[in-house]
């Protein structure tokens, strides 16, 4: 047996477990793509305390992963070794205190974006248009539509993959675009965000129209990842992902059942439920096609997790 799955038995034996502990558990319904390997030890965690006490005491050798809603990850075939984190119902929870909204790492974006507009806070609308949950979009700094985490940001508290507690506020953290430095270091627990007041019923039209956009500008219902490329830094590039996808002539390629979105050409559309690694052999195929055509490398935005 593995020394994580040893470390767990073990651990079961004389604890019980706040949330839900799985074994060889496939990841593939936990990724928005729908495809992906096992994990060796799945932990859902309802409990802080626990998730500490775990971290702290799991041999350090034993690799850590955290996901979220899973709409911005690729889980390789070959799985994902180690402990896989994912945060429960009770890091769901909201409070309001002087425009400072503060949410369980596991709440809804756009859960979050709808308290606001119940409470007559503005400057979170864009969350709407973001489908993870809070944590994932502050590993991110997801934003749209001109608007990221970075600008909403006041502070955050959590652990680190050994289990000691981290507190930070904005002016510890220096973001970058779609760049969070903590990410894959630290698990967030608890995100605080700064509003403003608002009118109740502008800040609803801004989430409405938000989502009219969303529904005009990207598929819906199929099995993607969100943007597959980040947009290349201005200077590097004028065009965006897409733009040097297209011109490239690489939007219409297809390979075993992923393609691009006839949508948005950055968006994969995947059609298969046998592989993972095939659709990361479509990014790489994209990638060296784009630079071939334009000189221009093309990062993914798509976090790949696990081995091959
Ligand atoms: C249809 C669609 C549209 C999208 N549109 C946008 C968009 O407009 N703008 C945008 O920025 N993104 C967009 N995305 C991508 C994605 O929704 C965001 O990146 C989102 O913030 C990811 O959150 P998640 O909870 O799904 O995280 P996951 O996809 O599960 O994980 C993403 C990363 O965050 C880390 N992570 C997750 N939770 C935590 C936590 N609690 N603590 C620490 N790290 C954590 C993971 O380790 C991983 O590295 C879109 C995706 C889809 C499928």
């Amino acid at each position: 047996m593995s020394k994580v799955i040893d470390f767990f038995k073990d651990y079961e034996l004389s604890n019980k477990i706040d949330g839900k502990l799985l074994y060889n558990q496939s990841l593939a319904k936990f990724s928005w793509l729908g495809v992906g390997g096992i994990a060796e030890v799945y932990y859902l965690c309802e409990s802080f305390q626990q998730l500490e006490e775990i971290l702290t005491s799991l041999p350090k050798e034993c690799k850590r992963t955290v996901i979220g809603q899973g709409s911005n990850i690729l889980i390789r075939d070959g799985g994902i070794k180690g402990i896989v984190i994912k945060l429960g119902k009770n890091f769901q929870k909201i409070q309001l205190l002087n425009n400072i909204i503060t949410a369980g790492g596991a709440t809804l974006d756009r859960v979050i974006a709808r308290y606001c507009e119940k409470e007559s806070i503005s400057g979170l609308e864009f969350l709407a248009g973001i489908p993870g949950n809070i944590g994932g979009a502050l590993a991110m700094n997801a934003g749209c539509f001109g608007a990221d985490l970075n600008q909403i940001f006041f502070a955050a508290e959590g652990l680190d993959y050994f289990g000691n507690k981290i507190n930070i506020s904005k002016s510890d953290l220096s973001f970058n675009y779609r760049f969070n430095p903590l990410a894959y270091t630290t698990i967030f627990t608890q995100v605080s965000l700064m509003g403003s007041e608002g009118d109740q019923l502008q800040i609803k039209k801004r989430i409405e129209k938000i989502n009219d956009d969303r529904n005009l500008t990207q598929p819906k219902g199929i099995k993607t990842g969100g943007s597959t490329f980040k947009n290349p830094d201005s200077n590097i590039s004028p065009l965006k992902a897409w733009e040097l996808i297209y011109k490239s002539d690489c939007h219409n390629i297809s390979m075993g059942g992923v393609s691009f979105s006839s949508k948005h050409c950055n968006f994969i559309e995947n059609k298969q439920n046998q592989s993972a690694n095939l659709i990361e052999d479509f990014c790489k195929l994209i990638q060296k096609n784009v630079f071939a055509k334009t000189g221009i490398k093309l990062a993914m935005e798509i976090k790949v997790l696990g081995e091959r």
